[in-house]
């Protein structure tokens, strides 16, 4: 379903989302102060504008209030980015996702109202500090704290074992839902008696506690 997207700073990030939603089909209202930017954007984005989104008169003029989702940019001018949050709070813009520099920043945007705040350089040195200190982990995904779904070469002595081997040992308490092979194939609902091989890449839903343990028994 196409939908109507505003976003607030173009600097890497902004422009980075707004090009994805382009690309995705959507319609994108695209803001920032720097004339060089908007032109940047300008051939793909729906409108692009330049203007002070500190300025209410100027994001009341656009119709910022009819766009479902706002999204701001703005990082490194923290007045700047709590006062648009602010300002698109009071327009009723549907939902706000605000990016923040670091933990303080982001409480504030959520105490004014951001629906969703987001640490990209946090998150990002955190994801990557995790993939580099496993030597299986290939990919992973936080579904709450305690559990994710992580994405890991099956160790050798999983080769020729049953799904059901890990799946019904409650030891683990962690379920492989889907299985890639070595030639990309990949299997989005193996059962039981699925046969595990060396290498293949098995997707895992579980804690990460209980998939390093599965990696332990099984090298
Ligand atoms: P990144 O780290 O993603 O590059 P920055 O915080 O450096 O993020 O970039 C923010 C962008 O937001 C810049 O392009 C800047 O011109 C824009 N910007 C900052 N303040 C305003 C404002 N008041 N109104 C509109 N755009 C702004």
């Amino acid at each position: 379903m196409r939908k109507e997207f505003v976003v607030i700073g173009l600097g890497r990030f902004g422009l980075s989302v707004a090009r994805t939603l382009i690309q995705n089909g959507h319609d994108v209202l695209a803001i920032d102060q720097n004339e060089q930017v908007v032109q940047e954007i300008s051939s793909d984005a729906t409108y692009a504008v330049q203007i002070d989104a500190t300025d209410e008169a100027a994001l009341e003029q656009l119709g910022i209030h009819k766009y479902t989702h706002a999204i701001v940019g703005i990082g490194e001018d923290l007045k700047a980015s709590i006062l648009v949050t602010l300002l698109l709070k009071e327009l009723q813009v549907g939902t706000i996702t605000a990016k923040a520099k670091d933990e303080h920043h982001g409480k504030v945007l959520s105490k004014i109202g951001a629906d969703h705040v987001i640490f990209p350089e946090m998150d990002m040195g955190k994801r990557l500090g995790n993939l580099l200190s496993s030597n299986n982990l290939i990919d992973y995904l936080e579904l709450s704290k305690e559990y994710n779904i992580e994405e890991v070469r099956a160790p050798k002595g999983l080769n020729q074992c049953l799904v059901k081997d890990v799946n019904h040992n409650k030891k683990y308490n962690c379920t492989i839902i889907a299985i890639k092979n070595q030639q990309g194939e990949v299997n989005i609902s193996p059962n039981d008696t699925t046969m595990i091989k060396e290498n293949d890449v098995l997707m895992i839903v579980g804690k990460h506690d209980a998939i390093e343990k599965i990696h332990h028994d099984f090298e």
